[in-house]
């Protein structure tokens, strides 16, 4: 059973997320790149019940970026930590770069290359994918 930590950067908002992550894919659409102000967002999928907050939750904020996502993040320092689906309310994203510790998972592909950035060349070879997978996709392999 994996244990990871995570926390905003005014380290005011900790959570902690238990067993293995879902696959992870870096997300070049419009709005992970305005939300974490980047080429884009690497990003994974975990179940709801895998996270917990740990401090810091009255700390927290969120954004409704469409019908279906709600994104949460710190109101102090801005740090985007997690979004949820209305669609798949038992799945998180959460963004890989507030986790801490050994990640032993390695990134599965990119999603809306469609969108990259002009400026950003895409130098590996994992898989492309124009658009969105499929939520199905995401949540597939997530482990409990
Ligand atoms: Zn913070
Ligand atoms: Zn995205």
């Amino acid at each position: 059973m994996t244990e990871l930590h995570g926390k905003c950067l005014c380290e005011a908002v900790t959570y902690q997320i238990t067993g293995n992550l879902g696959p992870i894919y870096h997300c070049h659409c419009s709005k992970c790149r305005r939300w974490h102000g980047a080429a884009f967002r690497t990003r994974t999928s975990i179940l709801r019940s895998q996270f917990s907050w740990l401090s810091g939750e009255d700390k927290l904020s969120t954004y409704d970026s469409s019908d279906n996502v709600t994104k949460y993040f710190c109101r102090t320092c801005g740090s985007p930590l997690i979004s949820t689906y209305k669609d798949h309310p038992q799945v998180l994203g959460i963004a890989l770069g507030g986790l801490e510790g050994e990640i032993t998972e390695q990134p599965q592909g990119h999603l809306f290359t469609d969108s990259k950035a002009s400026w950003h060349q895409i130098t590996d070879d994992l898989p492309q994918f124009t658009g969105w997978p499929g939520a199905e996709a995401l949540v597939r392999k997530t482990a409990d």
